[in-house]
């Protein structure tokens, strides 16, 4: 499947990795919206949110694990924001489930 994400996971595309594991990939975004702005992603393909359900909604416990694992990592002990986006409203351009986790900064209401 051609899925930039899926490449990441893989190896077959090079990313900056800060953590990953049999499950999950995380890895700093190429156009970082906060002074720290980190993708994880599961290696299993998923198109978004909308695609989550009950035989694969395990991961996505896992990936708030290890969104808190990298909050304390990352020094993010100020505070930090997980976000998912599904869809054309949302914003989302890649079409593979991820979840943006951001922080070092004060974040608006958006971010
Ligand atoms: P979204 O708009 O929610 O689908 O988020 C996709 C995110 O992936 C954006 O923040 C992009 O900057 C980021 N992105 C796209 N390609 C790459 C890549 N090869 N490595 C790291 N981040 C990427
Ligand atoms: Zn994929």
């Amino acid at each position: 499947m051609d899925c930039i994400f899926c490449k990441i996971a893989n190896g077959e595309i090079p990313s900056n990795k800060v953590y990953e594991d049999e499950s999950v990939v995380a890895f700093y975004d190429l156009e970082p919206q906060a002074p720290v702005h980190v993708l994880i992603v599961p290696k299993q393909h998923i198109s978004s949110a909308f695609d989550i359900d009950e035989s694969n909604s395990a991961v996505v416990a896992h990936i708030f694990e290890v969104a808190a694992k990298l909050a304390v990592s990352l020094n993010l002990a100020d505070g930090f924001r997980v976000v998912t986006n599904a869809g054309e409203n949302a914003g989302q351009t890649v079409k593979h489930l991820h979840f943006h986790l951001v922080g070092g900064r004060k974040l608006g209401r958006e971010a």
